[in-house]
């Protein structure tokens, strides 16, 4: 971050002046229509030199809780607003920077607590997962992680499903095909744990030999990676607010109602496209988090692999089977099915991630900083990481 990037002769945003997008549509709308052309552009300019200031204020300020974990909120709340100001900050994006800060004022005050609670680690263990660990466990901490190595892979296990086993209320021995899946992944990060307040701050790593485990010097990599998933769990509206769930049996309903194949078509390829949505929000959260550690492109071939090949960021193997949909259908019906998975689940999936790729290399070719990109980009959605990189480069406002 240098601080002369913020210096420029004529920003399209004066000093002081409050820029909120919407109201601006709303007075391009009004406006005559000869008119409108211009204020579109200027608005296009103003639009990408805000999200990029701000990207850049959130940026310096996730440096500064580094800096200062135990910081006050007010002081971090001040200096955003005070920032914001150069890039017309609105009183809705003030609101949305004071709920962030709140957000990581309970997790950092969740974590304090129970560290001070349970000071040694074996307990600790034992009050997240609800069995002491078998093997030596170690923790390494962060304001938004608490990140436990395992070496011994019953208790890296225990982690990996400690999530369902609490909805199962009780312990059971772990089938062969969990053992596959845990063996799978170098370490994971757990969106619930018996604390709700500490959600997604909490993380494990395979260190027990069994299955991938990561090399001595991968394991830092792996904590900046789990712990931009925390990160990301603060300032993602996509992963706070989830998508609305899909009402399948209403979904049947219409279907079965729809007289024509267009029609039928046209239902099955919005249904189908919820749940891309709903993929796109995890892949997302997990491209930026293989961008922070370095391994964007690999995030793009594991993203698209099929859990059947032994993907395990495999978010639409579900919806892409479609069984319990039409259990009953005739052929045509079968074909037609299929064909919108390809289009919908398979092409326009892999089309999605391949721009958001493209999109953060676009970036970094104009020279701007990994952290300005992250911070850009996590408050869009990923379908849209094209359209807003293209809008910020074309408008030149670095
Ligand atoms: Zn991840």
């Amino acid at each position: 971050m240098q601080e002369e990037k913020f210096v420029m002769e004529q920003p399209p945003i004066k000093y002081g002046e409050v820029f909120d997008p919407e109201i601006a549509v709303r007075e391009i709308l009004k406006a005559p229509k000869e008119e409108r052309q211009q204020k579109l552009a200027e608005f296009k300019e103003k639009l990408a030199f805000q999200q990029v200031g701000l990207a850049r204020v959130q940026d310096i300020l996730i440096d500064e809780i580094r800096n200062k974990p135990n910081g006050k909120i007010e002081d971090f709340y001040d200096m955003a607003v005070e920032l914001g100001a150069e890039f017309g900050m609105n009183k809705q994006q003030k609101k949305e920077i004071a709920k962030i800060l709140d957000r990581y004022s309970l997790l950092y005050k969740g974590i304090e607590n129970i560290r001070q609670k349970f000071p040694n680690t074996n307990d600790l263990y034992k009050e997240l997962f609800f069995e002491a660990p078998k093997g030596k466990v170690e923790l390494v901490t962060g304001p938004v992680s608490l990140y436990f190595k395992c070496y011994d892979f019953k208790d890296y296990l225990t982690v990996f499903y400690s999530n369902q086993r609490r909805h199962h209320g009780k312990k059971r021995d772990f089938t062969e095909e969990e053992k596959a899946e845990a063996m799978g992944c170098k370490a994971i990060n757990i969106f619930s744990v018996s604390h709700p307040e500490i959600g997604r701050v909490v993380m494990a790593e395979n260190n027990s030999g069994i299955g991938r485990n990561p090399k001595e010097e991968e394991s830092a990599v792996i904590f900046i990676h789990e712990e931009q998933h925390a990160i990301n769990s603060l300032f993602d509206k996509d992963l706070l607010d989830p998508n609305d769930p899909i009402n399948v049996r209403n979904v049947r309903q219409s279907f079965l109602d729809a007289e024509t194949m267009e029609e039928k078509e046209k239902i099955l390829i919005n249904f189908f496209r919820q749940f891309r949505k709903n993929a796109e929000a995890f892949a997302k959260d997990e491209m930026i988090a293989h961008y922070k550690d370095g391994h964007e492109d690999m995030a793009l071939v594991e993203l698209n692999m099929p859990k059947e090949e032994g993907g395990i960021y495999d978010f639409l193997e579900e919806p892409r089977k479609a069984e319990y949909l039409w259990l009953k259908s005739s052929d045509d019906i079968r074909a037609l099915t299929k064909e919108v998975v390809e289009k919908t689940l398979v092409q326009e999936y892999k089309e999605t991630l391949t721009i958001g790729v493209g999109a953060v290399r676009k970036m970094e070719d104009a020279g701007y900083e990994k952290e300005e990109i992250i911070a850009l980009l996590t408050h869009e959605p990923l379908a849209r990481w094209g359209k807003v990189v293209k809008r910020v480069l074309e408008s030149d406002v670095k």
